[in-house]
């Protein structure tokens, strides 16, 4: 079961966006990595092509390796570690390992 879900809302622990939070839009489970909303911002020069007459810079999410984010638990304000709790009928649940509020 992967930390990190579509939908969660993460902590920059490393790099330029550190210390900022955002939401997970895209898990790539293979790669371990994820695109965060507003994080990791890459510029990218586009060429002019028959679809886009203007070319130019565009700014786009580039994938992050989930090593360097953390759940933000929205119980603590604060990132923190995920627990997994395995229930007696083989369903998973995460949990904040901190104050102990399901994720
Ligand atoms: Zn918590």
């Amino acid at each position: 079961m992967n930390k990190i879900k579509k939908n969660d809302t993460v902590y920059v622990l490393t790099g330029r966006d550190k210390g900022k939070t955002g939401k997970v839009f895209r898990v790539m489970p293979k790669k371990d990595r994820a695109l965060v909303e507003g994080i990791n911002y890459i510029k990218k020069h586009t060429r002019k092509t028959k679809q886009d007459q203007q070319g130019g810079i565009v700014q786009k999410e580039s994938a992050i390796h989930i090593s360097n984010v953390a759940i933000f638990c929205k119980g603590c304000s604060k990132p923190t570690r995920v627990g997994i709790n395995v229930l007696a009928d083989g369903t998973r649940s995460r949990f904040c390992k901190r104050c102990k509020e399901a994720i």
